[in-house]
């Protein structure tokens, strides 16, 4: 099978000019959804797209869509995903998906590769939710996960405008017929860095994503007795931060008993009164529970409910936070970047993402799937952030030749 090649330099071009949007001068970013330096960079987007010949719209959340007409009238394909970035983050997560789709364009369009199918560049509004809380807010929108009116009224973190009044002065609002649907699209793309160590550790090329996994999130609480640090021999206390440690570290043992590859997380802590003279009386910890296999994720709910409700004297309770289901991607879009990445020498493995991504929304729309590259040290979300010129090249290799495999077979 013969296979096409996207332009490494350009592709390398593409990656530094974005970095100066937001550039921290540390080699990180910092670029809020629809910040200064975020609507820089889809005012870039917009110049290259059209350089190419390709027509820009928006839609009414402001996500971006450019398009390269097909040869017959068929729905489209789209590519992409975000220009935003947490505070320090990195070159590469979000950004990477949006340049390697445009780099498969540009090489479509100058190489006068014909396709069937239409051709979209997509960017989501708001993907992080660094400035706008929640994350994906923008794909959850279109997929009806929560209203345009609520998420127009959330305020910035740490400030006083709403997400409606940043979209509405970005100028970005377009109309809302544009948004993506099961209609005028047929199939999403949308190429990644893994953001995680799997790639890089056992020295492979590309991750076919196969879905993302299914997660469970839950607060403890631990309720004791507050007293004098000083003045309450120890074992008249009713420590709940001794009691909450000790619920820690028999999750450790449990849930890690329950699956090698289950990963799970204490990454919020809450301590009453917190001050240093005071025996806690309250403690309130997460745990976040993430497996491809759900029935894995029941067992994590029993280890929880089944936790002792007495640990030093302190009484334990739960509130389930909120969780999702695994989502498994489109089996034949699958097959096309696995055979892409074959067609192309590449070493890959079949894997599951563990961190959510606009693509799991779509996939309740539309047929959808991911590309993974590595990222170097499984870094992300910080500016040591990194995937080799090699790697973004490789990624955009993949995606081109699935697309053409795709254009071909449907
Ligand atoms: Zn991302």
């Amino acid at each position: 099978m013969s296979t096409y090649q996207t332009s490494k330099d350009r592709m390398a071009e593409k990656i530094a000019a974005f970095s100066k949007f937001g550039d921290l001068g540390n080699g990180g970013i910092t670029r809020l959804s629809l910040s200064e330096p975020a609507l820089a960079a889809r005012a870039e987007l917009k110049r290259r797209c059209e350089a190419l010949g390709m027509t820009v719209t928006s839609d009414d959340i402001g996500n971006i869509y450019a398009t390269w007409p097909g040869t017959e009238d068929l729905p489209r394909f789209v590519m992409g995903s975000h220009l935003d970035s947490v505070r320090s983050g990195g070159n590469y997560d979000g950004v990477y998906g949006v340049l390697s789709s445009l780099e498969a364009a540009e090489t479509i369009i100058t190489d006068g590769i014909k396709l069937r199918h239409p051709l979209t560049v997509m960017v989501w509004t708001n993907e992080e939710g660094a400035r706008f809380e929640p994350a994906m807010m923008s794909s959850g929108i279109v997929m009806g996960k929560w209203t345009k009116e609520k998420m127009f009224a959330v305020v910035e973190t740490g400030g006083t405008v709403t997400f409606g009044e940043a979209l509405e002065a970005s100028g970005w609002i377009g109309d809302g017929k544009n948004r993506l649907n099961p209609q005028d699209y047929c199939a999403y793309f949308e190429p990644h860095i893994e953001q995680g160590p799997v790639l890089e550790e056992e020295g492979l090329q590309i991750g076919v994503v196969e879905g993302v996994v299914g997660m469970v999130n839950y607060d403890i609480i631990l309720e004791g007795v507050s007293s004098h640090a000083g003045t309450t021999p120890q074992h008249y206390r009713k420590d709940a931060l001794r009691a909450a440690s000790k619920t820690i570290l028999d999750l450790w043992d449990k849930l890690g008993a329950i699956a090698p590859d289950l990963v799970f997380t204490t990454g919020e802590i809450h301590v009453k009164p917190n001050i240093h003279t005071v025996v806690p009386n309250y403690v309130k910890f997460s745990l976040d529970a993430r497996h491809r296999d759900m029935a894995v994720l029941a067992q994590v709910v029993k280890v929880i409910e089944e936790l002792p409700k007495d640990v030093y004297g302190c009484k334990l309770s739960y509130e389930e936070h909120w969780g999702r289901k695994t989502i498994e991607f489109d089996a034949q879009l699958l097959g096309f970047v696995e055979e892409a990445t074959k067609a192309l020498g590449y070493s890959y493995k079949k894997m599951y993402s563990g961190a959510g991504h606009d693509a799991q929304y779509v996939s309740e729309m539309l047929p959808a799937v991911m590309i993974f590259i590595p990222s170097k040290d499984g870094l992300s979300h910080t500016v040591v952030e990194y995937s080799s010129p090699e790697q973004c090249h490789e990624g955009a290799n993949v995606l081109l030749n699935a697309l053409i495999a795709a254009d071909a077979a449907l």
